[in-house]
């Protein structure tokens, strides 16, 4: 059947869904067993029976990114290596390959439209189950600070206004204490409470998560032994086990992680958790219609200031013509299409100049505030082998760090303790193999160039790849004005829709996180007697830039985390904020902005539990709207 075919009754849903990840499935589903009539538009494809068509297009891929199993092809032809043209697709997204080909800039190879002066280096899917298909599965809890920086720790915006825009949430630990408990169960969480109550966060006595923790690695026990009791700039440093995602029972009729190290980009028996898990329960309640290939394209609001409709356009092939077009009703209207999409889309919607400055931004803050955890990544060989690629890609973290007086002058960080030895910072196995069998050093690992093999190789490859482990240090960035999402004047996409423009940056507040992060990789790698590798950044690396540590100017280097917050930020007054505690729209009283856009401050924690903990609490405020 073609996608253009007309929008399945009834003609007016109680509620519109624009994007089927995990905000939009969350509420769905909230919503379907509450039997209201729920209609998702989904601009990428729609949910596959099963997963082999992405397992087969991951192993055959010649670039493992975490995007290389979803569609989009990532390469045209797909294997080749020649990135795809993003002007050519109905539903484009940023991917990793278009940052490490230096391609950032260049519009027929990068989908944003990225002005600097850094790039903003992390990526999202649009697909029926959306950026989480590629998740760690990572789920730990905000800290009570993180809801309330600007009061806790006296920041102020820098004289010119446009850095260190913190704000207080107007929701604090307490208001979303018994949501998290509820996402902690959609997703499936394996942890224990005892090992995460820390820097204030508190549990209700009767409450466990539902699953026990995932077992620490070796890696983590090597970590564990060299910091235990030791300090850092009178900061403790504590390895704690991570939450995860993940199964370590059977949970919902999936399997148990078997520990196989491919999390990123997709966990092979689903044991890890992904949206297509809820919006299959959603669509069971019989309650939920989803339209794939349906691209929402602007949002209509009337002469009383509420929304209207929704107008889409529908396409059959993701290269092809718009095969369909119309306009959704609904007596609610929900964007989750995630932090660039939904205020690409709201900027989008000028209904003829009468919201010009697009919707949901009569004060001009839609699209503001873009945040990411810019990651510092360090890499060593332990003295010892410590037998990384067994069990997820990070099962434990020190997460001591994440708060403290010094929030007053440098941004925080969560270290994440890798289990996949090089493989993120080097390319390993494969990097360090290739150069024992050709005499090469692309690894920093084979100095005298060695081309090797029989027992030597083996015995090469066995020191060296058992001693990898890596450390990340996701760094809390400041909310700052000039960082952004707007729309490009230049470049549109296929279905000739303009493309997202960012701006971005990192601050002096969020430099100064990343500073001591260095430091603190230094002293870690110290007490555990490793020898470190990390690399300095090539001089032409877009992502590169100077701090000053102790008096050394030192160059450093950032990834992104795929931590996409800020740009509809939630506040407690229309003047500052563009929705309110509920995600509702200051401006249009019919209309939601969901997901990590909705944050003020990104904090040090994964978000998306507290994603899911705040669109579960959306769902209630939308059931009890809609009965009142
Ligand atoms: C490599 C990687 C690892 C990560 N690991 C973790 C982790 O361990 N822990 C963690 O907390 N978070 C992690 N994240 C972040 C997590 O994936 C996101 O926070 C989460 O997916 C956001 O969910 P969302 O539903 O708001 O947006 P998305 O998942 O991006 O879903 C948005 C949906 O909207 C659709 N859409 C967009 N525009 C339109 C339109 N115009 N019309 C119709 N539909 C539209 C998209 O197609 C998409 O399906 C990771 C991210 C990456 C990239
Ligand atoms: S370690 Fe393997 S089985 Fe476990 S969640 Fe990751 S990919 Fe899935």
């Amino acid at each position: 059947m073609s996608t253009g075919t007309p929008i399945p009754t009834p003609a007016e849903y109680d509620v519109v869904i624009v994007g089927a990840g995990v905000s939009g499935a969350m509420i769905a589903k909230q919503l379907g067993l509450a039997g209201k009539k729920v209609l998702m538009l989904e601009a990428g494809a729609g949910l596959p029976p099963n997963n082999n068509e992405f397992m087969q297009r991951f192993y055959t891929t010649v670039a493992k990114v975490p995007e290389s199993p979803y569609t989009p092809e990532v390469f045209t032809p797909p294997g080749s290596g020649t990135l795809t043209n993003p002007g050519t697709l109905n539903a484009g997204r940023p991917t990793t390959m278009m940052l490490s080909q230096g391609a950032w800039q260049n519009p027929a190879m990068a989908y944003m439209d990225q002005q600097g002066p850094l790039p903003f280096s992390s990526t999202y899917e649009r697909i029926a189950g959306g950026t989480m298909r590629h998740w760690l599965g990572t789920s730990l809890r905000n800290v009570p600070n993180d809801f309330r920086m600007a009061s806790a720790y006296g920041l102020k915006p820098d004289p010119q206004g446009n850095q260190n825009n913190f704000a207080d949430w107007p929701l604090s630990y307490a208001d979303l204490e018994p949501w998290y408990e509820k996402a902690e169960f959609e997703i499936g969480v394996s942890a224990d409470k005892a090992t995460q109550a820390y820097l204030g966060i508190s549990f209700p006595p009767t409450y466990q998560y539902p699953m026990k923790p995932i077992p620490a690695s070796l890696v983590d026990q090597a970590v564990t032994e060299a910091v235990s009791g030791q300090r850092i700039d009178g900061l403790p440093l504590v390895v704690t086990e991570t939450p995860a995602g993940r199964n370590s029972q059977p949970f919902q009729g999936r399997r148990v992680c078997a520990g196989n190290t491919n999390c990123i980009p997709i966990c092979p028996i689903q044991a890890k958790y992904d949206p297509s898990i809820t919006l299959n329960a959603a669509l069971n309640t019989g309650q939920v219609t989803l339209m794939a290939q349906t691209v929402a394209s602007e949002i209509l609001v009337g002469d009383d200031g509420r929304v209207s409709g929704i107008k889409y356009l529908r396409y059959d092939d993701i290269n092809g013509p718009a095969t369909g077009q119309g306009t959704c009703t609904g007596k609610r209207y929900v964007l989750a299409a995630h932090a660039v999409e939904t205020p690409r889309l709201c900027l989008m919607s000028k209904n003829n100049g009468e919201t010009a400055n697009g919707v949901a931004n009569k004060n001009g803050l839609l699209g503001k505030y873009l945040m990411d955890h810019p990651l510092y990544l360090a890499w060593a060989l332990a003295p010892n082998p410590v037998y990384g690629y067994r069990g997820p890609l990070a099962t434990s973290g020190i997460e001591s760090l994440r708060d403290g007086d010094f929030r007053a002058q440098r941004a925080a960080f969560r270290i994440e303790i890798g289990n996949e030895g090089w493989n993120f910072s080097a390319g390993d196995p494969w990097t360090t193999t290739v150069d024992f069998v050709n005499g090469m050093n692309l690894s920093q690992l084979n100095p005298s160039l060695s081309a090797l093999w029989g027992s030597d190789l083996v015995n090469a490859l066995n020191r060296n790849l058992s001693r990898q482990f890596r450390l990340g240090f996701l760094v809390e960035q400041s909310p700052d004005a000039g960082n952004c999402v707007e729309l490009s004047t230049t470049q549109v996409d296929h279905l000739g829709l303009p493309r997202p423009q960012i701006r971005y940056d990192l601050s002096p507040y969020t430099r100064a996180g990343f500073a001591a992060a260095k430091k603190t990789a230094d002293a870690i790698f110290d007490m555990m007697g490793a020898t470190q590798y990390t690399q300095e950044p090539e001089a032409n690396d877009p992502a590169a830039f100077e701090v000053d540590i102790d008096g050394t100017p030192t160059r450093l280097k950032y990834y992104g985390a795929g931590h996409i917050v800020g740009t509809h930020r939630m506040g407690r007054d229309a003047a500052s904020s563009v929705v309110n505690a509920d995600q509702r729209s200051w401006d249009h009283q019919n209309l939601f902005l969901v997901g990590s856009g909705s944050f003020p401050t990104v904090a040090t924690a994964n978000p998306t539990l507290t994603i899911a903990a705040v669109a579960l609490r959306t769902a209630q405020a939308l059931i009890d709207d809609l009965a009142a």
